[in-house]
């Protein structure tokens, strides 16, 4: 029955790899160039540097960079030196990055989830976020969670904190993914 489950898994990757491999021919685009310039849509501004991508992919270093160095190229993303900290790099997504995002899933499967019922998406979300959770944990990764719920979130007075950092939170970064996640938050 795992096996069932894992079987099942392995073909939806799959099958989004290669229509995501198709559609990404025309500018030469690989899985992992849409899996960065995803990333670099939804990370907050503690998380887009080199160092967090590579922890957030699974890759090394060295694997970024170059991928980085193609995106650059293509005018997909911008890499800048942090305005506090000039030994950083920060990774910004461009208009063209944006825009070539907006085929990061095929349309027939994005018409699929569709056709599932809001309980259904509900469901297959939490148990998809359940099982990526325990992976993680097993293997020590960063979980790389939605801020607000986090445990350093704070929201007081209708505004919103970061316990970490000590810095202010607007609605839009309560919404990210975050390098320094940590669980059991309330949010
Ligand atoms: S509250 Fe947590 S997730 Fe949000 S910015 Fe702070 S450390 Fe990151």
């Amino acid at each position: 029955m795992q096996e069932r489950l894992l079987d099942l898994l392995e073909r939806l990757g799959t099958a989004i790899n290669e229509e995501r491999r198709k559609q990404g021919r025309s500018l030469s685009l690989h899985p992992t160039h849409y899996r960065i310039l995803f990333y670099l849509s939804q990370c907050n501004r503690y998380s887009n540097t080199p160092q967090a991508l590579a922890s957030y992919l699974g890759l090394t270093k060295g694997a970024v960079s170059q991928s980085l160095r193609v995106l650059q190229e293509k005018g997909l993303i911008l890499v800048r030196l942090d305005d506090r900290d000039r030994r950083v790099h920060r990774l910004y997504l461009t208009q063209k990055g944006h825009q070539v995002l907006q085929g990061l899933y095929p349309d027939t499967l994005r018409r699929a989830v569709a056709s599932l019922s809001p309980e259904q998406v509900r469901a297959g979300e939490e148990i998809l976020r359940s099982l990526l959770r325990r992976w993680q944990a097993s293997r020590a990764y960063r979980p790389f969670g939605v801020c607000k719920h986090c445990r350093f979130f704070l929201k007081k007075d209708g505004k919103c904190y970061c316990n970490l950092t000590g810095e202010t939170l607007s609605p839009k970064d309560a919404e990210l993914i975050c390098y320094h996640f940590q669980g059991g938050g309330s949010g």
